[in-house]
């Protein structure tokens, strides 16, 4: 076992309790000051604030109603991302004092929790729920990796440029930063296009810890500039991204002509992601687990379950129960504490799914379909039959949950189309028969593997994250052979 799984000088992020009417009401007292009207401004944050030339100004819609005004934000002129690479500087403060810094951070970031749930919300569309699973994440990431430090045995890279998802733009920004600066690295970082306030206070938070400008800039702008700069620079020593398949190619390409030979890409991509439900598992559980892994945040994970084997003995009543427990689902405003499924991030990912769903009209293909609200982004929890995961030619990020079924004799097929898909994020089985779920287990291909529970929301220090295959290069988020990635150390791990 890695040392620190259970150190006591770290533990997870506390939370909240939602069920807990007092604990609910002291919430809505945080995040009452930052309910609309409220509008928050951002833009790049520098070095040098001398850097040149501002950038155009973004704004910012609440995905669930597109006519409020979330905020604004400047985005990244050619000049000032120039200006960032060039001052970009390695933090030099020795290890326990970026550990004391980045804890503070973590500190920090709960001081703020009205804050970051109402901007979570109004920027990413994120339910009550989700947004304080992601904040006890981003709080995680940064404990836990200071409390990693001391075991690194190489020196930083130098620059890393980190480039984020719309998904988890505040857990999955902060976990990429926390990791690179850890380990001493400058960060060049850029939020994804759809939610760069959320990242400007995070970065905020961070430089009032006490991490120097030089060592953590911040740049706001579209992929096909700003990105394309950060990691097409000789400056740069290495970059971590997260994000769509293709998008990582690119950036592989860009820094295959640029950088030096060493200089890693850490990258966690899409996946295909899918579960097994045997005869034997328990209905209602299995039901439970796999409505939360398709539907929970709206199915806009990586992680998320995209297609369900249900054995053919059980099928019919298992579909009845699942398509019951999708009828009970209350789609609407993500504020409001009682919605389970928000909308999807903007107008493009809403037709982009919708397409998807419009394709499958073939008589009985779509088994159930809910009813969503007329305003906002809004994708209803659907369920598709396909005769198998072959037939989903590509992660549709939405909530879109596609089943077939499998006699229990053809469980290796099944097993072997899962794996031909080439992605390997996440996977899940319902079994109650333990020798099938360690032969299963086994021949996956998949980074993380769930039994007999929900295949979602990985736990920072437990449960580390990541793929293989398309889904990602490794090592996983939130384990013990993540930060030397961002060392010379080349993943040499401190012996365990
Ligand atoms: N870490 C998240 C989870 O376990 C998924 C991250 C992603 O969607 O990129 O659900």
């Amino acid at each position: 076992l890695p040392r620190d799984l259970f150190r006591p000088e770290r533990t997870n992020s506390a939370g909240w309790d939602l069920h807990s009417p007092a604990e609910l009401e002291r919430l809505e007292a945080m995040r009452a000051p930052f309910a609309a009207p409220h509008r928050w401004h951002g833009g790049p944050l520098l070095a040098d604030e001398a850097g040149g030339a501002t950038g155009e100004e973004q704004r910012l819609k609440n995905p669930a109603a597109p006519d409020e005004e979330v905020g604004r934000t400047r985005l990244a002129s050619p000049d000032q991302t120039r200006a960032a690479l060039a001052a970009a500087a390695p933090w030099r403060a020795d290890g326990a004092e970026r550990a004391a810094i980045l804890t503070h951070a973590a500190d920090l970031f709960e001081q703020s929790t009205g804050e970051i749930l109402a901007l979570l919300t109004r920027e990413a569309g994120k339910t009550l729920a989700d947004g304080i699973a992601e904040l006890r994440e981003a709080v995680d990431f940064l404990r836990y990796y200071a409390a990693r430090i001391e075991d690194l045995e190489a020196p930083a890279r130098g620059v890393f440029t980190c480039i984020s998802p719309w998904n988890f733009p505040l857990a999955i920004f902060t976990g990429q930063i926390a990791a690179a600066l850890a380990a001493g690295n400058a960060v060049l970082a850029k939020p994804a296009e759809a939610t760069p306030l959320i990242a400007h206070l995070a970065v905020g938070l961070l430089h009032r810890a006490g991490v120097p400008r030089a060592a953590l800039q911040f740049l706001p702008g579209p992929g096909g500039e700003v990105g394309a700069a950060l990691t097409g620079s000789p400056a740069v020593g290495g970059v971590c991204f997260t994000g769509s398949t293709a998008t990582a190619r690119t950036i592989h390409r860009a820094m295959a002509g640029t950088m030096a030979p060493e200089a890693p890409l850490i990258a966690e991509t899409g996946g295909l992601n899918a579960m097994i439900v045997d005869s034997t598992a328990l209905p209602q559980q299995a039901v439970r687990d796999i409505v939360i892994s398709a539907f929970q945040s709206a199915g806009q994970r990586c992680s998320a379950l995209r297609m369900l084997y249900v054995q053919k003995d059980v099928e019919e009543g298992f579909l009845k129960m699942l398509t019951g427990a999708m009828a009970e689902l209350r789609l609407g405003d993500p504020w409001e504490p009682a919605t389970d499924v928000g909308p999807v991030i903007d107008a493009a990912a809403r037709q982009d799914i919708d397409a998807h769903v419009a394709q499958a009209q073939a008589p009985g293909q779509v088994l159930w379909q809910g009813r969503i609200p007329e305003d906002g982004h809004f994708v209803a929890p659907t369920l598709i039959r396909l005769p198998g995961i072959a037939a989903l030619e590509r992660e549709v990020f939405g909530p879109i949950l596609h089943v077939a079924s499998f006699e229990a004799a053809d469980l290796d097929r099944v097993v072997e189309e899962i794996n031909a898909t080439g992605y390997g994020l996440t996977f899940g089985i319902h079994s109650r028969i333990d020798d099938r779920v360690q032969t299963v287990a086994k021949r996956i291909a998949a980074g993380n593997v769930y039994v007999n529970r929900n295949q979602i929301g990985a736990i920072v220090g437990s449960q580390p994250f990541g793929g293989e295959g398309l889904s990602g290069t490794g090592p996983k988020a939130g384990g013990p052979h993540y930060l030397p990635r961002f060392t010379r150390a080349e993943g040499r791990v401190a012996p365990a």
